[in-house]
């Protein structure tokens, strides 16, 4: 299994000749999901006693497999969140996985590690923290704010008082699923303002007011978007922090998708604020361009971090020791063992330089206003709300919640597009509506006139 012979030599010729043809392609089909017993049925027993060889495996995967999934770099893929990862920093995803790098400390992975830093200073550098600050990469936004709020959580006990307490924190409902699921994690009971628009400093002030003596004993933290999932929407960072600041609770400011626009000059004012947070998530593979999986958590003062995560063993002692001394990324998030999955973002990064990445967010910012514009002209539709940095909310005048489901399911049928409904708070009721989220700068205005076409 770990020796090298002719076959293996030849397999690493098609896998290579599959990644060259993947990287340059210029279109990619829009794979269909198959029902589990469809994919079983064409490709049958595949992990044997005895295996069934690579050659055979490669073809089922080439075959079947592969064309059950929807790539999220198709530019006609505007659903949730999409991605369009460089082709540099893929083919630097296939060098960190031949370099067998073990990214948890600076012994065994200095040279992946400094890359990843390099990368991570100019993430730091956007925004605008002081001097110190800096960050991790993670397997995402979720390991993001469950790192980030465990460190807060950690910080606040560090006083007696709150020894005992049950910690809780303020958001808003427009704040992503995985704060409300890692706050669980964490143990700490959220309170959500209960509105989907920009949460203020005012409606901070307003929530902190009505607490009870022990609820405000309890509050340790908020959570503000840069970006909501949903809208695109910005909470008003500079009130917010203004109040976290006189209240003496930690900041923290969830920018995992709308991060990549602090690179964008056209909107980099609507994220002031940011600055004063006490940690940041923004996740490299949604507007970044990094292939999965790549989150970031970053301190304001990752002292804090590490005495929230520093991990003990006998086995690890070494690490203590002077010969080994250097920054250890495992020490700053929850994970041990890691991938060095900052390395692609650094290559892409060094390959482009920055200016290429401000282009290419504001590539995806533009294309928002191009959607918003083709809806404005086209009687069938109308905009829900204004676009916000790239998420476009819209609706299609007469339909039902089911006649968008069946349009998805449509145009994910024909291979044509992949653009799913949501749902818009409206006073006290949901309302299902369409979203495009732009990420990737090869999504034409031909592409969006035509999404829309197919509504008629
Ligand atoms: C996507 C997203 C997350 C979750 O990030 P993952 O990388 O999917 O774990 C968290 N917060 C926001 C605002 C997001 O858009």
């Amino acid at each position: 299994m770990h020796k090298i012979d002719i076959d293996l030599i030849e397999m690493t010729l098609d896998v290579m000749k599959y990644a060259i043809g993947r990287i340059s392609a210029t279109e990619h089909p829009i794979g269909k999901p198959k029902k589990y017993e469809e994919l079983k049925e064409l490709v049958g027993e595949t992990v044997t006693e005895s295996g069934v060889g690579g050659e055979y495996a490669f073809n089922l995967w080439k075959e079947h497999l592969s064309k059950a999934n929807v790539p999220v770099d198709h530019p006609r893929n505007l659903a949730f969140v999409p991605a369009s990862p460089t082709r540099a920093a893929i083919m630097f995803d296939l060098v960190t996985s031949a370099s067998s790098i073990h990214g948890a400390y600076w012994m065994e992975g200095a040279g992946g590690i400094f890359c990843e830093n390099e990368a991570m200073k100019w993430i730091v550098s956007l925004t605008g923290l002081p001097e110190g600050a800096f960050g991790v990469f993670t397997s995402g936004g979720t390991a993001a704010n469950l790192s980030a709020i465990v460190t807060a959580r950690e910080h606040w006990r560090e006083d007696d008082t709150y020894k005992r307490e049950k910690g809780l924190i303020i958001t808003s409902i427009g704040a992503h699923s995985s704060v409300k699921a890692m706050a669980k994690v964490a143990d700490v009971d959220i309170l959500l303002v209960d509105s989907e628009e920009r949460l203020t400093g005012s409606d901070l002030r307003e929530t902190i007011d009505k607490l009870n003596f022990h609820q405000r004993k309890r509050l340790f933290a908020v959570v503000a978007t840069g970006g909501t999932t949903n809208a695109g929407i910005i909470d008003d960072l500079e009130g917010i922090a203004e109040i976290c600041e006189k209240e003496n609770i930690w900041l923290h400011v969830d920018a995992a998708y709308g991060g990549g626009a602090l690179a964008a000059d056209s909107v980099r004012h609507l994220f002031n604020g940011i600055e004063r947070a006490d940690s940041i998530t923004i996740d490299p593979h949604k507007w970044m361009f990094s292939p999965y999986d790549c989150g970031a958590v970053i301190y304001k003062n990752p002292e804090l971090a590490k005495n929230a995560h520093s991990q003990q063993g006998s086995y690890l002692d070494i690490f203590k020791d002077e010969g080994a001394h250097g920054f250890n990324p495992t020490d700053y998030q929850i994970q041990l063992t890691r991938r060095v999955r900052g390395l692609p973002l650094w290559f892409s990064l060094a390959t482009h330089g920055t200016d290429k990445y401000k282009e290419a967010v504001e590539r995806g910012l533009e294309l928002a206003q191009i959607a918003g514009k083709l809806i404005e002209e086209n009687p069938n539709v109308e905009l829900v709300r204004e676009p916000s940095l790239s998420c476009v909310l819209y609706r299609r005048i007469g339909w039902k919640p089911e006649d968008y489901t069946h349009w998805t399911y449509e145009n994910h049928k024909k291979g044509f597009a992949l653009v799913t409904p949501t749902k818009w708070k409206n006073g006290d009721t949901f309302e299902t509506v369409s979203r495009f989220c732009f990420i990737n700068p090869d999504t034409t205005e031909e592409d969006i006139r035509l999404i829309l076409e197919s509504m008629n």
